[in-house]
């Protein structure tokens, strides 16, 4: 079973201990499709849905707003059971952690102590594993501060701490900067490029933004009327200019795919 951060911030869940080796999982969506019984009747998010994302890739789901992104990842976390279809890990036991689009903090609890939370029932956690954590995302003259007295690029770099110190073998990112200013936001992308190629993790991202996604991800998936429109490998070295002309001619191919639906 996999387990992970829950959806509440007072209902996190800690994962297993520090392992000697990271390990990245791999997440199979096989068949996938969700409906929602509503007051309308049935609605249907996505059908038949299959992808296989690779362990320690930097996978990046694309779509509108409405058109199904959060409901994927709710799935793959377990908050969600599908209608039908499957999800399967591998590791099986994978552990998985989870970055909302907001922090969900708990503003009584200084940064070490959000993070010492989802640790509650493991005994192997001790604050030197939280104060990691927190160096990782550059947050060590921070331990003792209340969310209030944080910027928001700095609340949503506790949630990236708090996601990371369970070790987990998937990162489920959800538009994680998209409450960001942009210059914030463009810091946050390249200190989490720069933890992913530190730690071998699979990312699971989510935006309804193509530069974002060009920007991040080795591989972007569309998401749009039901169904898996588009996979596209992205073809660019990496660390990744924006005004290079090789950046320029992808972006173009993809906001002419992402049009096409
Ligand atoms: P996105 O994250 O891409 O904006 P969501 O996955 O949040 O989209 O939602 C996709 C669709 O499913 C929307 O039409 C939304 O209204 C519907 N939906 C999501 N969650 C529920 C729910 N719990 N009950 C009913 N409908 C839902
Ligand atoms: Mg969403």
């Amino acid at each position: 079973m996999a387990s992970h951060t829950d959806d509440d911030a007072d209902g996190t869940e800690a994962g297993g201990t520090r392992r000697a080796e990271p390990t990245a999982g791999a997440i199979h969506l096989e068949e996938l499709t969700k409906q929602f019984d509503t007051d309308d009747g049935v609605e249907r998010v996505f059908e038949d849905v299959d992808v296989h994302i690779e362990p320690g890739s930097f996978v990046t789901l694309l779509g509108r707003s409405g058109s199904g992104k959060s409901t994927i990842l709710k799935l793959v976390s377990g908050v969600l059971k599908p209608t039908s279809g499957e999800i399967r890990f591998e590791p099986d036991d994978v552990t998985i952690g989870y970055v909302f689009q907001s922090p969900r903090l708990l503003p009584w609890n200084t940064c070490l102590e959000n993070i010492e939370f989802v640790h509650e029932h493991n005994p192997a956690y001790s604050d030197e594993t939280g104060r990691e954590y927190l160096d990782l995302v550059d947050l060590s003259e921070h331990y003792n501060k209340y969310p209030s007295q944080l910027s928001g690029g700095q609340r949503q770099r506790v949630g990236i701490a708090r996601a990371l110190s369970i070790d987990p073998d998937i990162l489920l990112m959800d538009e994680p900067f998209s409450n960001l200013d942009e210059i914030t936001a463009e810091e946050l992308r390249a200190e989490l490029l720069s933890i992913w190629q530190q730690l071998n993790k699979t990312i699971f991202f989510v935006t309804h933004d193509i530069d974002e996604a060009i920007e991040l991800s080795d591989r972007i998936l569309m998401l749009g009327d039901g169904q898996i429109y588009a996979d596209l490998d992205v073809p660019l070295e990496r660390p990744r200019s924006i005004d290079s002309e090789e950046f320029l001619s992808f972006r173009q191919q993809a906001i002419d795919t992402f049009h096409s639906v």
